[in-house]
Order: C-alpha cells, then structure tokens, then sequence
C-alpha cells in the first residue's frame, strides 16, 4: 500500500478539478566551504550540519565575492542558511563587523534571534532591536551587538534618524540581510527602498558600503526585485537544491449548484468536510482560511462532523498570540496531541510549526508566493497532500480550469517604485534631516531625489547641500505603508489600539460610517469616521455581513507617458487623475452574498493623482457593440475580468487596483477602459499591465469563455469592489471585444 491510500478516498467526486503529485527530489550537496572560519564550522558540526545544500554554497561564494546576493529558493529550502553562513563568518573573521537584519515583522525576528542563539557560534553577538526593547537596554546592543535584528519602521524612525548614535555600528557595518524580499512590494516595499537607500548613504557617510543579502519566495523578477529595494545589482541564486518529499496536490471546485447564475456551494463547507475526513484518518492537518471569521466556522463545522474524542484534537490559531502560545501549539502539533488547526493567514509568514501531512488553503491567499508557503507546511520530509479550495472569485475559478497558470506558470512579479513622488518626499526630507543631501547622494539615494529635493517644502539650499528647516524629525510623520501623509487611523474602540491606517483617498470606500473593517483576519464594525481627527473608531463585530460601497469615479488624463499600437489599438500608460464619491453602502449577507439594505453616505468627494493603462478600442473591435447600454455593459465587464487577473502578472491584490469604464471619456472623446493603480502616484501596478498587456488580455479571454455561467458571474465579470454594485455588466460584449483584441496581436 502507498501512502497517498491515507486520502485517495477522499479525494473524488467532481469537486476535483485537479489532481497532480510532484515527484519527490534528492538533495544535491556541497561540502562546506573549506574557508570557513573553525569556530562557525564547529558550531554547525554541534548541529548536525557537515554539508549544505549546492544553493547555499553557491550563496556563500556569490556572497564572498563581495556582491550583493538575492536567494529565491522555495519555502523550507535552508534559505536561512544561505544568508546566515556569509554573515557569521564575516563577524568571526572580524571582531568588528556588524550585521544588520530586517525582518518585517517582529515575530521573525524573534524566530530568527532563537535560531541564531541555538546555533550558538562563539564572537557572533544577537540582539533584537525594536520598539519593545526597553530604552536601558538599547544602548548597550548599541554598542554591544554585533548582529542586530530589526523592522523597517524601526529603522526608518528609530535608527537613521538618529543615526550618531549608531556611529560605531554604521562605520563597521558590513551585511544587510533582507529576508522575506518579496513582503517589501508595492506602497509599503516602495517605502522600504527608500530606507535601505538612507540607510546605504549614512553607512557610506561613516565609510561602509555594506552587502546585501536577500531571501525572498519564488518570484518572477528576483533581480528586478533586488534592484528595486537597494539601488544596486545583486546576483540571484534560485536552483533549490534542498531535497523535498513527494507532494499530492489538488485543485478542489465547490460544487455548482445554479449554472445560471455561477452560484458555487461554499468554500467554508468543502473546507471542513476534508478537514474532518483528514484528522480522522489521523492525519495532521493545517488550514489556511483568509479571515479569523472562516477560520472560527471550518473549525466549529469540522467540530461538529466529528466524534468527541476526535473534535478535541481541533484547534483554531489566531494571530497575536504569544511567542510562549505559538510554541506551545506548535508542541501539541509535532507530538501528535493536535491533529488539525485552522488559522488565518498569520502563520504564513516563514514561522516553523512542524512537519504536517497536509495543508488546506481555503481560498487563492493572492500570490502564488503565499500560496507555496502555506502548501510548504505540509509533507516536508514525508508524502504530503496541498489543497487549494477555490472561492467564487475570479482568480481562483481561473485556476481550478487552468491549473498549468498556477502550478507551472510563475509569472507574477514583485513590484514597487520607490520613485514615486508622494513616497519619495518624505523620504528625501528624511535624508536631509539626517544629514545635508548633495549631488554625490545621487549614487545611493538615486538621481530622483535630487530632483525632488527643491519641491521639498521645509528644505533649505545652503553652501553644504539641501538641509532641514524644519523641526523635529520628519521621518515620523511618513507611515511606511501609505502613500498619503494624511492617513485616517483606525482605532479599536474596546481596546485604544491602532489597528492600522486607511489612506485618505481610500478611507470613504473602506471606513465610512457602518462599513465592516477587516484586520489581521478579524472583523470590526466602523461606528464613527472623523474627517476633521482623520479618525475612524472601530469596534470588535461578529455580525454575518459585509459591506461594499458605492460610488460615482471619474478619471482626466493628466499626461499619456508611453502610447504604443498593441492589440490593434492604441493603448496608453501615463498619469490620471481619479476622483471618487462615495454615495453610499450596501450591506450584504456572507452566507449569499445577497443584498440586505442599501444605506446612503454623504462624504466629500476625493481626488487624487495616480498611475493607468488606458485603451480606446477602434470601432471594428466594437462592431455590433455600439448600441447603448451594451456598449458601456461591454467595456465595464471586460474592465472588471482584467483588473481579476492583473494580480497574475504583477504582484498585487484586486483591491490595489482601481478602474474605469465609459462609452465617451471627454479626454479621449471615445469609449475607454481605464485600470489604475489604487495609491496615489503609483507603485509600477498598471505600468507592469502596460508592458504585459498581451499576454494579461488573452488570460482574461480564457477566463470568459471557460466560465460556465450564462450571463456573468462573481467568477467572471462581477467585482467584489465594483463602485456600481455590479450593474451594466455585459459578458458577451466583453468576450467579443477582448477576442477581436486579442486576435489583432
Ligand atoms: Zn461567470
Ligand atoms: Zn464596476
């Protein structure tokens, strides 16, 4: 009997829409560098390690000689390794050398310090540096640590700004390393580029230049990605060499029940069903669902589709647990106590819960990076089996008919621009406070900031460069994840947290008054937005709805940047700008998604500068579509199917993309389809939709003729986000217009 035995029965019936196993592979092994220093070697021999893996002494040579380096191989492949053996040998060599480490969230820098500390090489001197290190004990890291782990908004506040007092440590450092890359994309990696770059200049300024060594999920543009973060070339080491076990996956469809109307059973009911069916077969299982809500109801359905004793072995993991409580469920988990655990996606990010023997993701977690993490979880040195539960959104009904876009086609991308201006400004200010810019920062904070640099209010030209007038410094005042300094924030009511920031132009669509707020997976009832404060009081809400607003967009080119002839037409890159009113709410049931009560909004209209593609379809593409209202059905559906799928191609989630459709735009004065990207200036969404736009055309052609339904569906031409609440959506119009498209390419 095979292994796969364990779930085989399982797996049948329609709801199977694929089924593949990848083929276990042997490690291929290199023997440790002869170089390396004693004291390293004997500390990994004290851990078992005599070899590694061919990617990581392939890192470390790349590392020693002396480039930048970026890792990219797949989830549980020693990446950690990779960076970590460069680095201590570096801080072994030299007693001065410092290292520092980013991670983006301060539980993996945790994780990090205790493996660090297991590992125990003598001369290496770990030290957690964050907003929870109390003030007596940061000085002496300061001056004690030779490797300090950190965030980037610690660095971006706490560290460069002050940076005298990391004098000692800037002078000597040698290694940046920056793990989990690929989290730094769009308006939050956009940022972080701007960090690393201070930070390369003030370390210059001390005279280091220091390596940087990434790790990042498999993604499209490794280099690109590197590029874009630190300014500077890095080489990419991507062939996994780390063994793997054999793994089942399954591309699992809930079943149709109305074809009509593309009306699926839900994902939450299929999920628990092959939760109980794999914990009773005894098998440890984990499943991912996208909020604590799904989460609490596969574990409360699974409950209840099991005996007692069984249902006991259940759990459900939150995020903001304790480092003690993550542990500690970890423990039951790997002694075999707990059998299956339902989480958000909280888990997702690189933290080790043991070796299971399968992973549900209910729902596409957005990239296929995510998605190999939390399918990682499962059969790492045993057969394990992934299952991928498609919701009824587009993207994921794509998948379960075109299975090769998902396990064979990485073509998503990671992408930012730290040039944009709104990201920018508060960054060169930032540079300016730390220490006068001038044209030789041209090299490490990049050619634009100078350019920026007199548009800066608050920035004084002097005979030393451009220096700060201002007061305090201004790095606080520049939120590392918004695009606009004049951010709302979402406070919890219950507790005075801050939950987190909405940017202006997306509060009134996302944290009006009555809207359900979703963070960290859970939900919060919006009871009051101040405009004046630009602050939205939240509280904790259990209700069974979820709202969508409404509302009323208009776009005016600004300046067309690229025009190409692509697809028989012409097709526009440039900037827009977007204003947006939000009239109104629609409160809506999760069970059904039907509509409960429409409510009416009075807010101000909001406007603001981005970045879209743009085409104007020629008439022969419209013929037999000119009538009204299927002309403007027409180009609504086909907007609404390419922004579905634009997140196959660049990096993103649909909410960061915005679009527009219209029979007669008064810049073009003709029929035009706009995506743009959703934050303000833009971070490269909708450049990367221009440069791929033949390829994204024809996916989205392949997702309107596969969908099964007759005249439109949540799996096709509806959007979630749709500001019209789905109204005049044509999919025929569309299929026909984006076909002809695409047959002209
Ligand atoms: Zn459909
Ligand atoms: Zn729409």
């Amino acid at each position: 009997m095979t292994s796969t035995a364990r779930w085989d029965d399982l797996l049948a019936g329609d709801e199977l829409a694929h089924l593949e196993t990848e083929p276990a592979r042997a490690a291929r092994t290199a023997p440790l560098p002869a170089g390396l220093r004693p004291a390293l070697a004997e500390a990994l021999a004290r851990r078992g390690i005599s070899e590694l893996y061919a990617h990581q002494a392939e890192s470390y040579a790349a590392a020693g000689a002396g480039g930048n380096v970026i890792v990219t191989t797949g989830t549980a492949s020693g990446k950690t390794l990779a960076f970590n053996l460069p680095v201590l040998d570096g801080l072994v060599a030299d007693r001065h050398a410092r290292a520092l480490y980013l991670y983006p969230t301060k539980a993996l820098a945790q994780d990090q310090a205790r493996s660090l500390a297991e590992l125990g090489v003598p001369g290496v001197r770990a030290a957690i540096y964050d907003g929870d290190t109390p003030t007596e004990q940061r000085r002496q890291i300061r001056g004690w640590a030779n490797l300090v782990l950190t965030n980037p908004d610690m660095l971006h506040i706490g560290v460069l700004p002050r940076h005298e007092l990391w004098g000692d440590f800037l002078h000597n450092l040698r290694f940046v390393v920056v793990d989990e890359a690929h989290v730094y994309r769009g308006v939050f990696g956009s940022h972080v580029a701007n960090v690393l770059r201070r930070l390369r200049r003030l370390a210059r300024i001390y005279g280091a230049e220091p390596q940087f060594l990434l790790a990042s999920a498999t993604i499209a543009n490794a280099d690109e990605l590197a590029r874009a973060l630190t300014g500077e070339e890095a080489t990419v080491v991507k062939d996994d060499a780390a063994p793997r076990a054999e793994r089942t996956i399954a591309l699992w469809n809930p079943p149709l029940l109305d074809a009509e109307l593309g009306l699926r059973a839900s994902a939450l009911g299929e999920a628990s069903r092959l939760l109980a069916g794999l914990v009773g077969r005894g098998l440890r299982t984990i499943c991912f669902a996208k909020s604590r809500k799904s989460a609490e109801l596969i574990h409360r359905f699974a409950v209840d589709r099991l005996e007692a004793k069984t249902a006991q072995r259940l759990a459900p993991y939150r995020a903001g647990y304790t480092p003690q409580q993550r542990r500690e469920i970890e423990r039951r988990l790997v002694e075999g106590e707990l059998l299956g655990v339902t989480s958000t996606d909280a888990l997702e990010l690189g933290i080790d819960i043991g070796d299971l023997d399968a992973a549900i993701s209910v729902g596409f977690p957005g990239t296929v990076a995510s998605l190999r993490q939390q399918w990682g979880r499962a059969g790492r040195r045993s057969h394990g089996l992934a299952i991928l539960i498609a919701s009824e959104d587009a993207l994921d009904q794509y998948f379960m008919r075109e299975p090769p876009t998902l396990l064979e086609r990485h073509v998503e991308a990671a992408i930012l621009d730290h040039a944009n201006p709104r990201v920018l400004d508060g960054h060169v200010a930032a540079a300016a406070f730390e220490a006068p810019i001038d044209a030789a920062d041209a090299a490490t904070l990049g050619p634009e900031a100078l350019e920026r640099a007199p548009l800066v209010p608050e920035l004084r030209h002097t005979p030393r460069g451009w220096v700060w007038a201002g007061k305090e410094s201004p790095a606080a005042r520049v939120p590392l994840r918004s695009t606009s300094p004049d951010a709302f924030v979402v406070v919890d009511a219950s507790s005075g947290d801050v939950l987190g920031l909405a940017e202006r132009e997306r509060a009134y669509s996302t944290v009006h008054e009555g809207a359900v707020y979703l963070h960290l997976g859970r939900q919060f009832l919006v009871r009051e937005l101040d405009l004046e404060a630009r602050r939205a009081v939240v509280e904790p809400f259990d209700g069974d709805w979820y709202t969508q607003a409404k509302k009323e967009t208009t776009t005016a080119i600004e300046e067309p940047l690229r025009v190409e002839r692509r697809l028989g037409l012409e097709l526009s890159f440039g900037r827009v700008s977007v204003t947006e009113q939000v009239v109104g709410y629609q409160k809506k049931a999760v069970a059904d998604g039907s509509t409960l009560a429409t409510i009416p909004l009075e807010l101000p209209a909001t406007t603001f500068d981005t970045e879209a593609v743009w085409f104007v379809p020629r008439p022969h593409q419209l013929d037999g579509l000119e009538a009204m209202p299927l002309l403007l059905s027409s180009l609504h559906a086909a907007e609404h199917s390419l922004i579905a799928l634009l997140p196959l191609w660049a990096m993103c989630d649909r909410w960061d993309i915005g679009g527009l459709s219209t029979n007669l735009h008064l810049d073009t004065g003709a029929p035009t389809v706009f995506v743009y990207d959703g934050h303000a200036g833009g971070v490269g969404i909708a450049e990367r939709g221009f440069e791929q736009f033949e390829g994204w055309v024809a996916d989205t052609v392949t997702l309107l003729e596969g969908c099964p339904c007759e005249r439109g569906c949540p799996s096709c031409v509806q959007s979630p986000k749709c500001g019209n609440l789905n109204e005049f959506l044509d999919k025929g119009g569309a299929l026909t217009l984006l076909g002809r498209m695409s047959n002209s390419g």
